[in-house]
């Protein structure tokens, strides 16, 4: 398994992950969002040159179970395997950290890693969308609130325990907040993190009609 990072520098990564998002991403959400669906979106690029092989959004409209991930996971197994880059070569990006679904549909796939934007505490805070955690909380043995300290140079900090492994040998999952944090150049992280504010902000855009979905649909998510 390679880190990303061990082959990218996190501006190369952000810079790829960014386009990628409001190019190929968030054009394809906002058509879904207006049909009927919710607005998570995935794409699956090359590690070596990050060029996106594939890129799609949620389409719950047709099936509870094509969040982002799993559609773009099922439309990717759909390229004629000659055509088709061996997982171990790709990145998962997804637009929201994935849910207990996708995650093991991302393992499962083959895949070693995904990148998420929004965490799930956005997810459930920002967008109001409380199944991930809620799913977490009362079905997996994942209990609400739990921290675990942490030393720091202030003192000891709370943190709460995330819900999965974040680093193992089976996965590694990024966040675009740690890409962030990874750049050295305080400028530059601060050009970057305009960035990725400006991308959200696309999405917030989106968060009306999706509130909408997401009503009409209460009696169908969790
Ligand atoms: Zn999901």
């Amino acid at each position: 398994m390679t880190d990303a990072l061990t082959l990218h520098s996190p501006t190369k990564l952000l810079d790829a992950l960014c386009t990628c998002i409001e190019k190929d991403i968030h054009p394809l959400s906002e058509a879904a969002v207006a049909a009927g669906s919710k607005l998570f979106g995935a794409a699956i690029l090359l590690k070596s040159d990050l060029s996106v092989v594939y890129a799609d959004t949620n389409q719950e409209r047709g099936s509870p179970l094509w969040h982002g991930e799993t559609w773009t996971l099922k439309q990717f197994f759909e390229i004629p395997v000659d055509k088709r880059p061996d997982v171990k070569n790709c990145l998962f990006l997804t637009t929201h950290e994935p849910c207990s679904l996708c995650l093991s549909a991302i393992l499962w796939s083959g895949f070693d890693n995904f990148i998420y934007m929004y965490t799930y505490e956005e997810t459930h805070n920002v967008f109001e969308c409380h199944g991930d955690l809620d799913i977490f909380n009362d079905v997996f043995n994942v209990r609400e609130g739990e921290v675990a300290r942490q030393a720091s140079l202030d003192g000891l900090v709370s943190q709460v325990r995330p819900q999965y492994k974040l680093r193992s040998s089976r996965l590694v999952a990024l966040s675009f907040a740690e890409l962030l944090a990874a750049i050295v150049d305080k400028e530059e992280r601060s050009t970057y993190a305009d960035k990725v504010e400006g991308l959200k902000r696309s999405y917030g855009r989106l968060s009306e009609a999706y509130r909408r979905n997401m009503s009409s649909k209460e009696n169908t998510i969790i």
